[in-house]
C-alpha cells in the first residue's frame, strides 16, 4: 500500500489516489486494469463524495481498479471541462446529476424512432459526464461533471450503486457546486500524469495499458484550442463561429492554460454562439457576429457598474427565489415604483446606459441577446421575430430579462454574451424570466392595480394594461406571489385561453 497522493484543494476539489495490494489472484481480477488496484477519494468544498459506510464504519475512499476511471478521464476530457449543452431539450433548472437522471428515465421506454434517438443521446451525453460511466462495475457515486459558462459544474445525487454489497452505503447527501476550470482541471491532470509515473505494473500487457493512457494524455497535451472550443458548441458550429469571428476582425480570446488542455475563459463568440440552436442560418450567425462586433471598445456608466453584482453565481438552488429577490433589491436601490402606475424599463436601461437594438432574425428561438462587461458597450438586441416581442409587453418583459443577465451573469471572467431563448441554459433563463416579472410587477403595484378582494378576470386585464404587462404573466405572478390560489390560476386560465394574450 502506497501513501495518497493528492491533487487539488479540499476547499474546492480534490482527488487523492494511491495504489493498494491486491490479495485476488490476477486471473480473477479485470482483464483491463487488473493491475490496478487502488483507492480514491474525491471532495468538494470539504464534503468527502466518495465516503460510504460498511457495516457501520465509515470509509473516505473507495477501493476498486483505477485504470478505467483514468482511462475515462482521459476518453471524455474534452467534454468534460467544455461542454455545457444537454443532449436533449431541458426545460428544468437541475443542476445535470439530476436533470440528465430524470431524462434518462423519461426516455428509456421510448418506442418511436424519435424517442430512441433522444434516448441515445442522453446515455451518450450521461457516458461523457457521469463518474459512473467510468466504470459499472465500481461502487462511484452517482456525480457529474460539467461545464457551465466559464465555471465547472460538478452535482450529484443520494442515488446508491445498483447492486451495493450487504451493508454497503454511501454516504453522500445530495448537492452541487459551481468551480473555476483550473481547480478541477489542474489536480485531474496531475492526477493522470501520476498515473504513469507511479503504476505498479507486472507485465508487457500492464506496461502498454500504461502506454496507450500516455499517448491520450499526449494527445490531448497537443489538442488545439479551436477543439477544446467545439466542446462548447454544437456539432459543426465550431468551424462557422470560427470563420465569421475571422470575417468581423475578432480576435479569439479563448484563454486556455498553459499546461493543462483546458479553456478557462472561453471567448465571447464562443459563449455566445453556446446558447443558439445547433442548425442557426448562417445569416443569423454574421448578424450575431456583426453585433458583437459593433459594441466592442465601448464602456460602461458608472450608475450601472454600481448595480452590478458579480457574486450571485450559477443558479444551482432556487433561480426562482433569486430572481424575485434581486428584483426587490433592485427597485429599493431604484427608488421604484415610487408613484408610478407601471415600471418604464426602457427608461431604467437608457438611465443605465444600456443601449437597446432591435433586430429581424431568421430563427424565431432567440428571444434577445446581451452583451456586456469590460470593453463592451452594455447592450441588448431584441429579435422581433421572436413570439415573445410580438407586443410591447413581451419586448418589455425581453429587456427585463436581459436586464438580469447583465446585472447578474457576468461570471467568472466579468463580461456577458448571452443569447436569451429555448437554448439557452435553463436555469439561467428561468432566474432572468422570474426577475422581470417581479422588476415589471411589485408588490406595491399590484397591490394598488388589483385589489385582492376583486380579482376577476376583468379586474386582472384591467390591472395587466395599467402595468403594461401580458395577462399570462400577470396570472402566473398573481399566483408566485401567493395571491391566487391554484385552482384561482387554472381558472383564469381558462377563461384567457380564448383570448391569447
Ligand atoms: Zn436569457
Amino acid at each position: 500500500m502506497t501513501a495518497f497522493a493528492t491533487f487539488g484543494d479540499p476547499a474546492r476539489f480534490e482527488i487523492a489516489v494511491r495504489w493498494i495490494d491486491d490479495t485476488e489472484p490476477r486471473e480473477r481480477r479485470p482483464r483491463n486494469g487488473g493491475w490496478s488496484a487502488g483507492e480514491v477519494r474525491l471532495t468538494i468544498r470539504h464534503q468527502v463524495i466518495t465516503r460510504y459506510n460498511r457495516n457501520d464504519t465509515f470509509t473516505d475512499a473507495i477501493a476498486w481498479y483505477l485504470l478505467p476511471l483514468f482511462e475515462w478521464f482521459a476518453d471524455n476530457w474534452v467534454a468534460l471541462l467544455h461542454e455545457e449543452r444537454f443532449a436533449w431539450a431541458e426545460n428544468s433548472a437541475a443542476p445535470a446529476a439530476i436533470a440528465a437522471s430524470m431524462a434518462l428515465r423519461r426516455t428509456i421506454d421510448a418506442e418511436d424512432t424519435a424517442g430512441q434517438e433522444t434516448y441515445a443521446a442522453v446515455q451518450g451525453w450521461w457516458s461523457r459526464h457521469a463518474l459512473r460511466a467510468a466504470d459499472s462495475s465500481a461502487l462511484y457515486p452517482d456525480m457529474m461533471i460539467r461545464r457551465l459558462s466559464d465555471d465547472i459544474e460538478i452535482s450529484w445525487t443520494a442515488r446508491q450503486p445498483s447492486f451495493p454489497p450487504d451493508g454497503y452505503r454511501l454516504a453522500l447527501a445530495p448537492g452541487a457546486a459551481t468551480l473555476g476550470v483550473k481547480d478541477v482541471a489542474e489536480p485531474l491532470w496531475e492526477a493522470l500524469a501520476w498515473v504513469g509515473v507511479n503504476a505498479p505494473t507486472a507485465n508487457a500487457e500492464d506496461r502498454a495499458s500504461v502506454a496507450a493512457l500516455e499517448q491520450k494524455l499526449a494527445r490531448l497535451r497537443d489538442v488545439p484550442l479551436s477543439a477544446l472550443e467545439s466542446g462548447y458548441l454544437a456539432t459543426g458550429l465550431a468551424e462557422r463561429v470560427a470563420s465569421v469571428r475571422t470575417m468581423c476582425g475578432l480576435p479569439d480570446t479563448s484563454t486556455r492554460m498553459q499546461s493543462v488542455p483546458a479553456i478557462t475563459k472561453f471567448d465571447d463568440a464562443v459563449l455566445m454562439f453556446g446558447g443558439v440552436r445547433p442548425d442557426l442560418g448562417s445569416a443569423d450567425i454574421e448578424a450575431l457576429a456583426w453585433f458583437l462586433s459593433s459594441c466592442k471598445g465601448g464602456s460602461e456608466q458608472m450608475a450601472l457598474s454600481i448595480l452590478v453584482d458579480p457574486g450571485v453565481g450559477a443558479p444551482l438552488t432556487a433561480p426562482f427565489d433569486e430572481g424575485y429577490d434581486l428584483a426587490e433589491a433592485l427597485l429599493e436601490q431604484l427608488g421604484l415604483p415610487g408613484d408610478a402606475t407601471a415600471i418604464d424599463i426602457r427608461r431604467i436601461l437608457s438611465d443605465l446606459g444600456v443601449t437597446v437594438e432591435e433586430i429581424r432574425l431568421q430563427t424565431t428561438t432567440i428571444r434577445g441577446v446581451a452583451l456586456a462587461g469590460v470593453d463592451y458597450r452594455p447592450s441588448i438586441l431584441l429579435n422581433m421575430t421572436s413570439r415573445y416581442n410580438a407586443l410591447p409587453v413581451g419586448q418589455r418583459f425581453t429587456l427585463a430579462h436581459e436586464l438580469f443577465h447583465i446585472l447578474y451573469d457576468r461570471g467568472r471572467a466579468r463580461r456577458l454574451a448571452h443569447v436569451s431563448g429555448a437554448w439557452a441554459c435553463p436555469g439561467v433563463e428561468k432566474r432572468a424570466n422570474a426577475f422581470a416579472a417581479m422588476l415589471l410587477m411589485p408588490r406595491d403595484l399590484v397591490r394598488r392595480s388589483l385589489p385582492e378582494t376583486l380579482i376577476t378576470p376583468d379586474a386582472v386585464a384591467r390591472a395587466a394594461n395599467i402595468m403594461q404587462v401580458s395577462i399570462s404573466a400577470l396570472v402566473e405572478h398573481l399566483y408566485n406571489i401567493g395571491n391566487i390560489d391554484e385552482c384561482e390560476r387554472d381558472e383564469l386560465r381558462e377563461q384567457f385561453r380564448a383570448v391569447k394574450v
